[in-house]
């Protein structure tokens, strides 16, 4: 991919500085650490560590003056990734990375739904039970006998709605795995979340509805 730096507003990079060519550089991406510039004919010429180049391949550490001008190499190189980085739309790998990251998620909130739900219900409704039949039993008293069951029953209902301790956990670990998942389960390009659906879902639709970065071709 190439790039143009000069004076004018039409470049991809703008310098507006007067010793500055209206079209100074043309720059090719060659590595993250590697691009190639090349002079456009400028009058006042382009420098690399202070020799005089015509094209050249340069390195975020290497000193670039255009005329007396220097320029901010590592800020060049930074705008230079992003342009690309913008630019590019095929995301299926960084796509189906999340698969695993999804599906990792879904594990842990299975596991944790299946030791913290069942549990308590059943000694909640345990409990209901063992204290109406002991009523039942212990309670001689033929007219107090129904009314006292039943008010067990009612008060057992209603507890069993409540949430106990370790449900409150639940929830609090469940919150945890949310925010976590939310961190990373997003569009590899625009970031918008994607934590609305499944992985399967989004694999299915191919493409972010947001910036239209492709994730399956
Ligand atoms: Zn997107």
């Amino acid at each position: 991919m190439e790039f143009t730096l000069g004076r004018q507003p039409d470049n991809d990079i703008v310098i507006d500085e007067p010793v500055v060519g209206r079209k100074h550089l043309k720059i090719g991406y060659v590595s993250d650490n590697e691009l190639l510039i090349e002079d456009l004919g400028t009058t006042n010429l382009t420098f690399v560590n202070g020799n005089r180049i015509s094209k050249k391949l340069i390195s975020p550490k290497d000193q670039v003056a255009l005329g007396s001008y220097k320029l901010d190499t590592a800020m060049i190189f930074t705008t230079v990734l992003k342009k690309i980085k913008d630019s590019k739309m095929d995301f299926t790998q960084e796509f189906n990375d999340l698969k695993k990251i999804y599906s990792d998620y879904e594990r842990k909130v299975n596991r944790l739904n299946k030791n913290s739900q069942i549990t308590p219900l059943l000694l909640k409704a345990g409990f209901t039970a063992v204290t109406m039949i002991l009523v039942f039993f212990l309670l001689d008293d033929q007219n107090l006998r129904y009314p006292v069951m039943m008010a067990a029953g009612i008060i057992g209902g209603f507890v069993t709605l409540l949430p106990t301790k370790s449900e409150t956990n639940m929830k609090d670990k469940k919150d945890s795995l949310d925010v976590e998942v939310m961190k990373l389960y997003k569009c590899p390009k625009c970031g918008v979340s994607l934590f609305s659906h499944r992985w399967k879902y989004w694999a299915d639709q191919k493409k972010c509805d947001k910036c239209q970065a492709i994730w399956n071709k």
